[in-house]
């Protein structure tokens, strides 16, 4: 079966600093995959190296097989990737369904202009998913916090996605907010492949299939949930002792 998203040997440096160094992931549909690890670890800038918004210092990201290496953040939106950010990327002042009719890459907002953006009815299919149905009109700003990350998923699936990239979907959010995401996760993990970057390691060890653990760039370990619970070396550079 071809990955729906696949990297190899991924790169980025940052003049001295090697941000990513030699990572390589696939991500499929069906499955989530969870990346953690320390603060600077490279977690966002692998994300921004798939979705297109950098290129790499070398290494390669394949679609459902193809090259698309160097390709924009919107070309590779349009080959059914989504991302949400781990700095909200919101319009505030403007309505839940606004918000997911003009979903696109944040460096492409002129082509909220476009005609082409998504139908009315894909934005609506994408807000009744993550639980948003009820508030189409409301305008974002009044939404809580949890709901606005709801929103954040939302205007992501809007562009119909079958690759979910999603960095710290949960920063910020209480424990019953945070049980509630992490059944949606599991529920967007059924008919996408989902690359979720998560400090909170409850929810991460109770939806995550695969775990890959990054330090310093680098891929750490990888494995099942219970592997990388297991693993000394993980345990030492990020998990302590006592999860
Ligand atoms: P994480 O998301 O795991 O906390 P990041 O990917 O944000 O880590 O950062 C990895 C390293 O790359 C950090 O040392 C960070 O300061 C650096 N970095 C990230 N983005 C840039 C950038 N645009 N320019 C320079 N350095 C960056
Ligand atoms: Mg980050």
């Amino acid at each position: 079966m071809t990955a729906a998203l696949q990297a190899v040997g991924l790169s980025r440096r940052f003049g001295g600093l090697l941000a990513v160094s030699d990572v390589s992931l696939e991500l499929s549909v069906g499955e989530l995959h969870a990346v953690i690890g320390p603060n600077g670890a490279g977690k966002s800038t692998l994300v921004n190296l798939l979705a297109g918004e950098i290129p790499p210092t070398s290494g390669s990201v394949r679609i459902d097989g193809q090259d698309v290496t160097g390709w924009s953040a919107w070309r590779i939106a349009r080959c059914g990737i989504g991302r949400s950010f781990q700095r909200t990327n919101l319009m505030p002042d403007m309505t839940v369904l606004e918000n997911a009719r003009l979903a696109v890459p944040a460096r492409h907002l002129w082509r909220r202009l476009r005609p082409n953006h998504p139908s009315m009815a894909n934005a609506r299919s994408a807000l009744a998913r993550v639980g948003l149905a009820d508030l189409t009109d409301r305008i974002a700003a009044t939404l809580s916090h949890g709901q606005l990350r709801q929103l954040e998923i939302g205007v992501a699936l809007a562009l119909q996605p079958k690759v979910l990239l999603l960095d710290e979907p949960l920063a910020g959010m209480g424990p019953e907010e945070s049980e509630a995401f992490a059944g949606l996760l599991r529920e967007l993990a059924q008919d996408h492949a989902v690359l979720l970057v998560e400090h909170d390691m409850d929810v991460v060890f109770s939806v995550a299939h695969r775990m890959t653990v990054m330090l310093d760039g680098r891929v750490l370990a990888r494995g099942a949930p219970d592997e990388i619970r297991a693993s000394p070396a993980v345990r030492d550079a990020y998990l302590g002792h006592d999860v």
